[in-house]
């Protein structure tokens, strides 16, 4: 699959581990969508989807193909042993003239895991253990709820106030209307918990000093080993 900017013709080169924005997004008055493309990538005779259709997928890019499998059937597992149920192709039946794609047999019962499910196996391949969370009172919040649940992912739900939320295990965040607020409180709570909860938690930054700490012990192997290669090739 290709990713391009509609906006400046940008393509998101193939192994981008982020490939969720074009980097010139927000710097002036042009629209940077993403807008995608298809290749012929093989198809695997599979019944997942994410194992059957891995190379039209961008998730898929630069990772070792076993791994990447080894990550789908070890999270299916887990998601099977939460909802009974695992992701496969969805059922295609014809009845009474109509053609319908039946997705109720589905993962949570409606399309929408499938749509997590795509971050969820991101997340997992590159290790990222980070809470979750997601704008939502219905299928959308039921779908997050199994997903993080076999995951053992923190979750929270922004509903808009007085929504039943019965079914779905998480931490629930009821949002009330601000006064002369337009649009839906939930998304708009959510975004600014995005944009300001999250990307401070603990758990991303531990990441992030994981990686530093990383990077800069393989720096100083390699210097060792440079410092040993030149003291060798010394006459
Ligand atoms: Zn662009």
């Amino acid at each position: 699959m290709t990713m391009t900017c509609s906006g400046c013709g940008w393509s998101v080169p193939p192994h981008e581990l982020r490939p969720f924005r074009c980097p010139d997004s927000g710097s002036d008055d042009t629209d940077h969508v993403l807008v995608r493309r298809i290749d012929d990538g093989a198809i695997d005779d599979d019944p997942d989807p994410f194992i059957r259709y891995r190379r039209r997928m961008h998730i898929s890019q630069g990772v070792d193909d076993r791994q990447y499998i080894d990550v789908v059937r070890r999270l299916e597992d887990r998601i099977e042993k939460v909802d009974g149920r695992r992701f496969t192709i969805t059922p295609f039946v014809e009845h009474g003239g109509f053609w319908i794609k039946d997705e109720t047999h589905n993962v949570a019962g409606s399309h929408k895991a499938r749509h997590l499910m795509g971050v969820l196996i991101w997340l997992e391949l590159h290790g990222i253990g980070a809470p979750l969370a997601i704008a939502s009172c219905g299928n959308a919040a039921y779908a997050a709820s199994i997903l993080a649940r076999a995951t053992h992912r923190r979750l929270d739900v922004y509903v808009p106030a007085g929504v039943n939320t019965d079914r779905i295990e998480a931490n629930i965040i009821r949002c009330q209307r601000r006064t002369g607020e337009r649009g839906d409180p939930a998304y708009l709570r959510f975004r600014e918990a995005v944009a300001q909860k999250y990307a401070s938690r603990d758990e991303v930054k531990d990441n992030r000093d994981e990686t530093r700490e990383l990077l800069e012990r393989i720096e100083a192997r390699l210097n060792e080993i440079n410092t040993y290669l030149m003291q060798a090739n010394k006459p």
